[in-house]
Protein backbone atom coordinates (compact mmCIF):
# COMPACT_ATOMS: atom_id res chain seq x y z
CA UNK A 1 0.00 0.00 0.00
CA UNK A 2 1.34 3.33 -0.76
CA UNK A 3 -0.72 6.51 -0.28
CA UNK A 4 0.24 10.58 0.92
CA UNK A 5 -1.42 12.73 3.15
CA UNK A 6 -0.86 16.73 4.02
CA UNK A 7 -2.44 18.29 6.77
CA UNK A 8 -1.44 21.95 7.56
CA UNK A 9 -1.05 23.07 11.41
CA UNK A 10 0.79 26.32 12.95
CA UNK A 11 3.90 26.03 15.18
CA UNK A 12 4.89 28.64 17.42
CA UNK A 13 8.66 30.24 17.60
CA UNK A 14 8.89 32.38 21.02
CA UNK A 15 5.87 34.94 20.24
CA UNK A 16 6.24 34.40 16.48
CA UNK A 17 3.90 31.90 14.78
CA UNK A 18 4.18 30.06 11.49
CA UNK A 19 2.05 27.62 9.00
CA UNK A 20 3.38 24.24 9.04
CA UNK A 21 2.29 21.57 7.04
CA UNK A 22 2.87 18.30 7.79
CA UNK A 23 2.91 14.89 4.91
CA UNK A 24 2.86 11.23 5.61
CA UNK A 25 4.16 8.97 3.02
CA UNK A 26 2.97 5.60 3.46
CA UNK A 27 5.76 3.12 0.91
CA UNK A 28 6.60 -0.29 0.64
CA UNK A 29 9.73 -1.41 3.45
CA UNK A 30 9.80 -2.35 6.58
CA UNK A 31 7.72 -1.13 9.25
CA UNK A 32 8.95 2.34 11.00
CA UNK A 33 8.68 5.67 11.55
CA UNK A 34 10.72 8.30 10.46
CA UNK A 35 9.93 11.86 11.45
CA UNK A 36 12.13 14.72 9.23
CA UNK A 37 12.33 18.63 9.47
CA UNK A 38 14.10 20.25 12.33
CA UNK A 39 11.59 18.82 15.13
CA UNK A 40 12.10 18.56 18.87
CA UNK A 41 12.48 15.26 21.38
CA UNK A 42 8.98 16.18 22.22
CA UNK A 43 7.53 15.66 18.53
CA UNK A 44 9.62 13.04 18.10
CA UNK A 45 7.86 11.29 21.24
CA UNK A 46 4.74 11.90 19.32
CA UNK A 47 5.23 9.31 17.05
CA UNK A 48 4.74 6.71 19.72
CA UNK A 49 1.57 8.80 21.10
CA UNK A 50 0.08 8.90 17.44
CA UNK A 51 0.26 5.81 16.98
CA UNK A 52 -1.24 3.97 20.50
CA UNK A 53 -4.19 6.79 19.82
CA UNK A 54 -4.85 5.44 16.44
CA UNK A 55 -4.76 2.18 17.40
CA UNK A 56 -6.95 2.92 21.08
CA UNK A 57 -9.55 4.87 18.16
CA UNK A 58 -10.24 1.46 16.30
CA UNK A 59 -8.63 2.80 13.36
CA UNK A 60 -5.27 0.77 11.80
CA UNK A 61 -1.75 2.27 12.03
CA UNK A 62 -0.05 1.15 8.67
CA UNK A 63 2.20 -1.82 8.94
CA UNK A 64 4.40 -0.62 6.95
CA UNK A 65 7.06 2.16 5.95
CA UNK A 66 5.79 5.75 6.96
CA UNK A 67 7.56 8.95 6.54
CA UNK A 68 6.58 12.16 8.15
CA UNK A 69 7.66 15.58 7.12
CA UNK A 70 7.51 18.99 8.80
CA UNK A 71 7.72 21.86 6.15
CA UNK A 72 9.38 24.29 6.00
CA UNK A 73 12.16 22.33 7.20
CA UNK A 74 14.15 25.29 8.04
CA UNK A 75 11.73 26.44 11.04
CA UNK A 76 12.04 24.79 14.66
CA UNK A 77 9.08 22.70 15.77
CA UNK A 78 8.35 22.46 19.09
CA UNK A 79 6.29 20.56 21.37
CA UNK A 80 3.13 18.04 21.14
CA UNK A 81 0.73 20.35 19.34
CA UNK A 82 1.41 18.78 16.37
CA UNK A 83 0.00 15.06 17.51
CA UNK A 84 -3.32 15.39 16.04
CA UNK A 85 -1.96 16.78 12.51
CA UNK A 86 0.27 14.22 12.07
CA UNK A 87 -2.22 11.42 12.91
CA UNK A 88 -4.72 12.89 10.72
CA UNK A 89 -1.96 13.08 7.88
CA UNK A 90 -1.48 9.12 8.73
CA UNK A 91 -4.55 8.11 8.21
CA UNK A 92 -5.25 10.28 4.80
CA UNK A 93 -2.13 8.66 3.72
CA UNK A 94 -3.55 4.95 5.03
CA UNK A 95 -7.19 5.94 3.20
CA UNK A 96 -8.82 5.73 6.60
CA UNK A 97 -9.71 9.77 6.41
CA UNK A 98 -11.82 11.74 4.19
CA UNK A 99 -10.11 14.86 2.29
CA UNK A 100 -12.52 16.72 1.43
CA UNK A 101 -12.82 19.23 4.53
CA UNK A 102 -8.85 19.93 4.44
CA UNK A 103 -8.80 22.59 2.49
CA UNK A 104 -8.71 26.08 4.50
CA UNK A 105 -8.45 23.99 7.39
CA UNK A 106 -5.40 23.94 9.94
CA UNK A 107 -5.36 21.31 12.74
CA UNK A 108 -3.81 21.43 16.70
CA UNK A 109 -3.99 19.17 18.95
CA UNK A 110 -1.88 16.78 21.82
CA UNK A 111 -3.15 13.60 21.85
CA UNK A 112 -3.24 11.13 24.89
CA UNK A 113 -2.83 7.24 24.33
CA UNK A 114 -6.31 6.59 24.28
CA UNK A 115 -7.18 8.78 21.57
CA UNK A 116 -8.80 11.95 23.29
CA UNK A 117 -7.36 15.54 22.78
CA UNK A 118 -5.49 17.19 25.05
CA UNK A 119 -5.47 21.56 25.29
CA UNK A 120 -2.68 23.04 24.12
CA UNK A 121 -0.85 26.40 24.46
CA UNK A 122 -0.39 29.48 22.60
CA UNK A 123 -3.49 28.52 20.64
CA UNK A 124 -4.73 32.18 20.59
CA UNK A 125 -1.66 33.45 18.54
CA UNK A 126 -1.33 29.97 17.01
CA UNK A 127 -4.54 30.92 15.20
CA UNK A 128 -4.52 34.74 14.88
CA UNK A 129 -1.50 33.83 12.42
CA UNK A 130 -3.57 30.74 10.94
CA UNK A 131 -6.52 33.74 9.96
CA UNK A 132 -3.49 36.20 8.78
CA UNK A 133 -2.31 33.64 5.88
CA UNK A 134 -6.21 32.83 4.69
CA UNK A 135 -7.51 30.10 6.61
CA UNK A 136 -10.82 29.51 7.73
CA UNK A 137 -11.18 26.92 9.77
CA UNK A 138 -9.89 25.68 12.80
CA UNK A 139 -9.82 21.82 14.62
CA UNK A 140 -8.68 22.37 18.03
CA UNK A 141 -9.24 20.16 21.30
CA UNK A 142 -12.84 21.02 22.84
CA UNK A 143 -10.41 22.58 26.07
CA UNK A 144 -9.26 25.04 23.74
CA UNK A 145 -12.27 26.36 21.95
CA UNK A 146 -13.65 29.36 23.90
CA UNK A 147 -9.77 30.30 23.32
CA UNK A 148 -10.03 29.66 19.76
CA UNK A 149 -13.47 31.70 19.58
CA UNK A 150 -11.22 34.82 20.51
CA UNK A 151 -10.25 34.98 16.55
CA UNK A 152 -12.61 36.63 14.90
CA UNK A 153 -13.22 35.30 11.38
CA UNK A 154 -12.42 31.87 11.56
CA UNK A 155 -14.54 28.58 12.33
CA UNK A 156 -13.65 26.92 15.13
CA UNK A 157 -14.88 23.86 15.69
CA UNK A 158 -13.73 21.88 19.31
CA UNK A 159 -13.20 17.95 19.30
CA UNK A 160 -13.07 15.18 22.26
CA UNK A 161 -11.02 12.34 20.61
CA UNK A 162 -9.50 11.70 17.47
CA UNK A 163 -12.18 8.99 16.21
CA UNK A 164 -14.18 12.54 16.24
CA UNK A 165 -12.28 14.91 14.08
CA UNK A 166 -11.84 11.59 11.65
CA UNK A 167 -16.13 11.49 11.45
CA UNK A 168 -16.15 14.85 11.24
CA UNK A 169 -14.22 14.80 8.42
CA UNK A 170 -16.04 12.54 6.29
CA UNK A 171 -19.38 14.91 7.29
CA UNK A 172 -20.75 12.17 10.00
CA UNK A 173 -20.71 14.40 13.06
CA UNK A 174 -20.56 18.55 13.99
CA UNK A 175 -18.30 20.13 16.19
CA UNK A 176 -18.70 21.67 19.14
CA UNK A 177 -18.24 25.33 19.03
CA UNK A 178 -19.08 28.25 21.39
CA UNK A 179 -21.85 31.03 20.97
CA UNK A 180 -22.10 34.51 20.90
CA UNK A 181 -19.31 37.28 22.63
CA UNK A 182 -16.80 35.75 24.43
CA UNK A 183 -17.14 36.46 27.95
CA UNK A 184 -14.35 38.05 30.21
CA UNK A 185 -13.88 36.74 33.34
CA UNK A 186 -15.54 37.99 36.97
CA UNK A 187 -13.48 40.73 38.24
CA UNK A 188 -10.98 39.67 40.16
CA UNK A 189 -11.79 40.75 43.52
CA UNK A 190 -9.09 43.62 44.31
CA UNK A 191 -8.82 45.31 48.05
CA UNK A 192 -10.11 48.56 48.22
CA UNK A 193 -7.53 51.87 49.00
CA UNK A 194 -9.93 52.92 51.41
CA UNK A 195 -8.67 50.59 53.66
CA UNK A 196 -5.65 52.47 53.55
CA UNK A 197 -5.34 55.51 56.45
CA UNK A 198 -2.43 58.13 55.93
CA UNK A 199 -0.25 57.62 53.67
CA UNK A 200 -1.14 60.89 51.76
CA UNK A 201 1.82 61.04 49.88
CA UNK A 202 2.44 57.43 49.07
CA UNK A 203 -1.41 57.73 47.98
CA UNK A 204 -0.50 60.28 45.46
CA UNK A 205 2.27 59.02 44.13
CA UNK A 206 0.93 55.54 43.30
CA UNK A 207 -2.30 57.84 41.63
CA UNK A 208 0.43 59.65 39.38
CA UNK A 209 1.88 55.83 38.58
CA UNK A 210 -0.95 54.65 37.26
CA UNK A 211 -2.46 57.78 35.58
CA UNK A 212 1.18 57.99 33.61
CA UNK A 213 1.96 54.05 33.83
CA UNK A 214 4.92 55.31 35.73
CA UNK A 215 7.68 53.13 37.65
CA UNK A 216 7.99 53.93 41.50
CA UNK A 217 10.00 53.13 44.17
CA UNK A 218 8.20 52.77 47.89
CA UNK A 219 10.53 52.21 50.90
CA UNK A 220 10.16 52.06 54.35
CA UNK A 221 9.71 49.77 57.76
CA UNK A 222 8.08 46.60 57.46
CA UNK A 223 3.97 46.49 57.95
CA UNK A 224 4.25 50.62 56.86
CA UNK A 225 1.67 49.77 54.04
CA UNK A 226 4.19 49.58 50.73
CA UNK A 227 2.31 45.50 49.67
CA UNK A 228 -1.21 46.66 51.06
CA UNK A 229 -0.39 50.03 48.87
CA UNK A 230 0.67 48.22 45.45
CA UNK A 231 -1.59 45.37 45.63
CA UNK A 232 -4.63 48.18 45.25
CA UNK A 233 -3.19 49.69 41.88
CA UNK A 234 -5.21 47.21 40.08
CA UNK A 235 -8.27 48.65 41.20
CA UNK A 236 -7.48 52.13 39.99
CA UNK A 237 -5.92 51.59 36.58
CA UNK A 238 -8.39 50.86 33.47
CA UNK A 239 -9.51 48.36 31.52
CA UNK A 240 -6.99 47.44 28.87
CA UNK A 241 -8.36 48.40 25.04
CA UNK A 242 -9.60 45.93 22.54
CA UNK A 243 -6.20 45.16 20.93
CA UNK A 244 -3.99 45.23 24.58
CA UNK A 245 -6.47 42.67 25.71
CA UNK A 246 -5.60 40.17 22.84
CA UNK A 247 -1.72 40.86 23.01
CA UNK A 248 -2.22 40.40 26.95
CA UNK A 249 -3.97 37.24 26.58
CA UNK A 250 -2.15 35.08 23.80
CA UNK A 251 1.07 36.02 26.13
CA UNK A 252 -0.89 34.24 29.09
CA UNK A 253 -2.15 31.42 26.24
CA UNK A 254 1.71 30.79 25.38
CA UNK A 255 2.28 30.77 29.04
CA UNK A 256 -0.60 28.04 30.28
CA UNK A 257 -1.97 30.53 32.42
CA UNK A 258 -5.36 31.68 30.60
CA UNK A 259 -8.64 30.11 32.39
CA UNK A 260 -10.22 27.49 30.72
CA UNK A 261 -13.64 29.21 30.12
CA UNK A 262 -12.92 33.15 30.38
CA UNK A 263 -9.97 33.12 28.18
CA UNK A 264 -9.71 36.80 27.67
CA UNK A 265 -7.71 39.03 29.74
CA UNK A 266 -9.24 42.35 30.01
CA UNK A 267 -7.96 43.90 33.27
CA UNK A 268 -3.76 44.92 33.26
CA UNK A 269 -2.08 41.96 34.68
CA UNK A 270 -0.95 42.34 38.41
CA UNK A 271 2.35 40.09 38.73
CA UNK A 272 3.94 39.65 41.89
CA UNK A 273 7.12 37.46 41.75
CA UNK A 274 8.87 36.49 44.93
CA UNK A 275 12.28 38.14 45.45
CA UNK A 276 13.87 34.88 45.45
CA UNK A 277 12.58 34.57 41.94
CA UNK A 278 15.53 33.62 39.40
CA UNK A 279 16.70 34.87 36.07
CA UNK A 280 14.59 32.46 33.91
CA UNK A 281 11.34 32.86 36.32
CA UNK A 282 11.54 36.83 36.12
CA UNK A 283 12.37 36.93 32.06
CA UNK A 284 11.55 33.40 30.38
CA UNK A 285 12.91 30.74 29.26
CA UNK A 286 13.27 27.19 30.03
CA UNK A 287 13.87 23.60 28.24
CA UNK A 288 12.32 23.37 24.78
CA UNK A 289 10.79 26.40 23.74
CA UNK A 290 10.89 29.69 25.71
CA UNK A 291 8.19 30.36 27.73
CA UNK A 292 7.34 34.27 29.05
CA UNK A 293 8.71 35.39 32.10
CA UNK A 294 7.19 37.78 34.82
CA UNK A 295 8.17 40.83 32.38
CA UNK A 296 5.74 39.41 29.82
CA UNK A 297 3.60 38.22 31.78
CA UNK A 298 3.33 41.87 33.37
CA UNK A 299 3.13 43.42 29.51
CA UNK A 300 0.74 46.24 29.47
CA UNK A 301 0.30 45.52 33.62
CA UNK A 302 1.94 45.89 36.96
CA UNK A 303 4.79 44.13 37.85
CA UNK A 304 5.35 44.04 41.19
CA UNK A 305 8.54 43.20 43.45
CA UNK A 306 8.59 43.56 47.10
CA UNK A 307 11.50 43.43 49.18
CA UNK A 308 13.56 44.24 45.64
CA UNK A 309 16.65 44.58 47.49
CA UNK A 310 17.12 41.18 48.62
CA UNK A 311 16.89 40.31 44.98
CA UNK A 312 20.53 39.74 43.50
CA UNK A 313 21.77 43.01 41.73
CA UNK A 314 22.58 40.86 38.96
CA UNK A 315 18.39 39.90 38.40
CA UNK A 316 17.96 43.16 39.02
CA UNK A 317 19.64 44.99 36.47
CA UNK A 318 18.82 42.45 34.13
CA UNK A 319 15.38 44.47 34.02
CA UNK A 320 17.36 47.30 32.58
CA UNK A 321 16.63 45.84 28.63
CA UNK A 322 13.13 44.93 29.20
CA UNK A 323 12.94 48.60 30.84
CA UNK A 324 14.37 50.43 27.99
CA UNK A 325 13.06 48.46 25.09
CA UNK A 326 9.30 47.17 25.95
CA UNK A 327 10.09 43.76 24.80
CA UNK A 328 12.51 41.13 26.60
CA UNK A 329 15.44 39.01 24.23
CA UNK A 330 15.90 35.61 25.44
CA UNK A 331 19.21 33.95 24.37
CA UNK A 332 18.64 30.48 23.31
CA UNK A 333 20.91 28.16 21.69
CA UNK A 334 18.75 28.36 18.68
CA UNK A 335 18.76 32.04 18.56
CA UNK A 336 17.18 34.61 20.39
CA UNK A 337 13.53 34.35 21.17
CA UNK A 338 11.49 37.78 21.94
CA UNK A 339 8.29 38.31 24.10
CA UNK A 340 6.53 41.88 24.66
CA UNK A 341 7.22 43.24 27.75
CA UNK A 342 5.99 46.78 28.33
CA UNK A 343 5.02 46.85 32.30
CA UNK A 344 4.58 48.98 34.68
CA UNK A 345 7.49 48.56 37.63
CA UNK A 346 6.64 49.21 40.79
CA UNK A 347 9.44 48.52 43.83
CA UNK A 348 8.93 48.33 47.56
CA UNK A 349 12.09 47.77 49.84
CA UNK A 350 13.12 47.98 53.32
CA UNK A 351 15.30 50.33 54.49
CA UNK A 352 17.95 48.71 55.82
CA UNK A 353 18.56 44.05 56.04
CA UNK A 354 17.52 44.23 59.91
CA UNK A 355 14.15 46.02 58.69
CA UNK A 356 12.97 47.34 62.22
CA UNK A 357 9.43 48.43 62.70
CA UNK A 358 10.53 52.43 63.88
CA UNK A 359 14.15 53.63 62.55
CA UNK A 360 15.64 53.98 65.83
CA UNK A 361 16.09 50.51 66.50
CA UNK A 362 18.05 49.78 63.48
CA UNK A 363 21.09 47.27 64.31
CA UNK A 364 22.57 48.05 61.39
CA UNK A 365 25.86 49.79 60.72
CA UNK A 366 26.04 52.72 58.64
CA UNK A 367 28.05 50.51 55.80
CA UNK A 368 25.68 47.77 55.86
CA UNK A 369 22.61 50.51 55.23
CA UNK A 370 24.17 52.06 52.40
CA UNK A 371 25.12 48.87 50.68
CA UNK A 372 21.70 47.67 51.03
CA UNK A 373 20.08 50.05 49.23
CA UNK A 374 23.21 50.45 47.24
CA UNK A 375 21.61 47.43 45.25
CA UNK A 376 19.23 49.17 43.62
CA UNK A 377 21.29 52.43 42.83
CA UNK A 378 22.74 53.25 39.34
CA UNK A 379 21.23 53.10 35.98
CA UNK A 380 18.05 50.85 37.13
CA UNK A 381 17.02 53.71 39.62
CA UNK A 382 17.55 56.78 36.93
CA UNK A 383 14.71 54.36 35.39
CA UNK A 384 12.24 55.11 38.33
CA UNK A 385 10.61 58.07 38.01
CA UNK A 386 8.66 58.33 41.46
CA UNK A 387 10.44 57.17 44.89
CA UNK A 388 8.74 57.81 47.80
CA UNK A 389 9.99 57.36 51.76
CA UNK A 390 6.90 56.05 53.78
CA UNK A 391 7.20 57.29 57.35
CA UNK A 392 4.94 55.88 60.34
CA UNK A 393 1.72 57.98 60.61
CA UNK A 394 0.75 59.97 63.93
CA UNK A 395 -1.41 57.63 65.86
CA UNK A 396 -4.00 61.00 65.16
CA UNK A 397 -3.78 60.27 61.63
CA UNK A 398 -4.74 56.41 61.21
CA UNK A 399 -8.16 57.72 63.31
CA UNK A 400 -9.23 60.63 61.37
CA UNK A 401 -7.98 60.16 57.89
CA UNK A 402 -10.47 57.82 56.46
CA UNK A 403 -8.28 57.41 52.62
CA UNK A 404 -10.36 57.91 49.58
CA UNK A 405 -11.67 55.02 47.99
CA UNK A 406 -10.39 53.39 44.85
CA UNK A 407 -13.50 54.50 42.87
CA UNK A 408 -12.90 57.96 43.25
CA UNK A 409 -8.57 57.60 42.33
CA UNK A 410 -10.17 55.31 39.35
CA UNK A 411 -11.98 57.86 38.22
CA UNK A 412 -9.55 60.54 37.88
CA UNK A 413 -6.79 58.39 36.57
CA UNK A 414 -9.19 57.31 33.89
CA UNK A 415 -9.51 60.92 33.10
CA UNK A 416 -6.00 61.62 33.03
CA UNK A 417 -5.02 58.62 31.05
CA UNK A 418 -7.33 59.70 28.29
CA UNK A 419 -6.55 62.76 27.91
CA UNK A 420 -2.94 61.83 27.36
CA UNK A 421 -3.98 59.55 24.95
CA UNK A 422 -5.98 61.73 22.92
CA UNK A 423 -2.89 64.27 22.94
CA UNK A 424 -0.33 61.77 21.95
CA UNK A 425 -2.58 60.23 19.27
CA UNK A 426 -1.07 60.91 16.42
CA UNK A 427 2.10 59.15 17.67
CA UNK A 428 0.32 56.66 18.65
CA UNK A 429 1.48 56.44 22.27
CA UNK A 430 -0.76 55.24 25.22
CA UNK A 431 0.67 56.78 28.34
CA UNK A 432 2.81 59.54 29.43
CA UNK A 433 5.99 57.07 30.08
CA UNK A 434 5.89 55.86 26.48
CA UNK A 435 6.88 59.27 24.78
CA UNK A 436 10.27 59.70 23.82
CA UNK A 437 12.79 62.24 25.60
CA UNK A 438 12.94 64.15 22.11
CA UNK A 439 9.44 64.75 22.02
CA UNK A 440 9.07 65.82 25.36
CA UNK A 441 11.73 68.45 24.75
CA UNK A 442 10.65 69.83 21.40
CA UNK A 443 7.76 69.11 19.27
CA UNK A 444 5.82 69.11 23.31
CA UNK A 445 7.96 71.27 24.73
CA UNK A 446 6.23 73.12 27.62
CA UNK A 447 7.07 77.27 28.49
CA UNK A 448 9.94 78.53 29.57
CA UNK A 449 9.27 79.12 32.75
CA UNK A 450 8.06 75.38 33.64
CA UNK A 451 10.95 74.13 32.66
CA UNK A 452 13.11 76.45 34.65
CA UNK A 453 13.12 74.52 37.60
CA UNK A 454 14.36 71.90 35.25
CA UNK A 455 17.50 73.36 33.83
CA UNK A 456 18.25 74.53 37.42
CA UNK A 457 17.95 70.77 38.98
CA UNK A 458 20.36 69.98 35.50
CA UNK A 459 22.89 72.86 36.12
CA UNK A 460 23.48 71.87 39.72
CA UNK A 461 23.77 68.16 38.93
CA UNK A 462 20.77 67.04 40.79
CA UNK A 463 19.70 65.07 38.30
CA UNK A 464 21.18 63.37 34.81
CA UNK A 465 19.37 64.28 31.00
CA UNK A 466 17.62 61.02 31.38
CA UNK A 467 16.14 61.88 34.88
CA UNK A 468 15.09 65.58 33.44
CA UNK A 469 13.15 63.90 30.69
CA UNK A 470 11.23 61.67 33.47
CA UNK A 471 11.01 64.72 35.41
CA UNK A 472 8.90 65.99 32.45
CA UNK A 473 6.83 63.02 31.96
CA UNK A 474 5.87 62.77 35.56
CA UNK A 475 4.93 66.44 34.85
CA UNK A 476 2.77 66.03 32.43
CA UNK A 477 1.05 63.47 34.28
CA UNK A 478 0.56 65.56 37.41
CA UNK A 479 -0.98 68.51 34.70
CA UNK A 480 -3.42 65.58 33.32
CA UNK A 481 -4.71 64.69 36.62
CA UNK A 482 -5.43 68.51 37.08
CA UNK A 483 -6.93 68.46 34.40
CA UNK A 484 -4.84 71.13 32.36
CA UNK A 485 -3.17 71.46 29.26
CA UNK A 486 -0.13 71.08 29.55
CA UNK A 487 2.44 71.23 32.83
CA UNK A 488 3.20 74.62 34.59
CA UNK A 489 6.43 74.91 37.04
CA UNK A 490 4.65 73.65 40.17
CA UNK A 491 4.19 70.77 38.38
CA UNK A 492 7.58 69.91 37.17
CA UNK A 493 8.72 71.57 40.62
CA UNK A 494 6.39 68.38 42.39
CA UNK A 495 8.11 65.68 39.54
CA UNK A 496 11.30 66.76 40.66
CA UNK A 497 10.42 66.00 44.29
CA UNK A 498 9.01 63.06 43.63
CA UNK A 499 12.66 61.98 41.80
CA UNK A 500 14.40 62.92 45.22
CA UNK A 501 11.75 61.98 47.81
CA UNK A 502 13.11 58.25 49.42
CA UNK A 503 16.50 59.50 47.64
CA UNK A 504 19.04 58.45 50.03
CA UNK A 505 19.79 56.10 47.21
ZN1 LIG B 1 18.80 48.01 60.15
Amino acid sequence: MTGLGRVHSVGLNAFAADIIEIQANISSGLPGVTITGSVDGALREGKDRVRAAITNSELKFPETKVTIALAPASLPKQGPGFDLPLAVAVLIAAKQASTSRLDGTVMLGELALDGRLRPVRGVLPLLLAARDAGFERAVVPLANVAEATLVSGLDVGGAQTLSDVVRWMSGDVVLDTVDGEPVAPPAAVVPDMADVAGQAAARQALEIAAAGAHHLLMTGPPGIGKTMLASRLPGILPPLGQEESLEVTAIHSIAGTLPEHHPLITAPPFVAPHHSAGMTALLGGGTGMARPGSVSRAHRGVLFLDECAEMGPKVLDSLRQPLEEGLVRISRRDGTAVYPARFQLILAANPCPCAPAHDVDCVCTSVQRRRYLGRLSGPLMDRIDLRVRMEPPANSALMTEAGESSAVMAARVAQARSAARERWSSDQWLTNAEVPGSALRQRYRPSLAALAPVEQALRHGRITARGADRALRVAWTIADLRGADQPEADDVVSALMYRDRGGQL
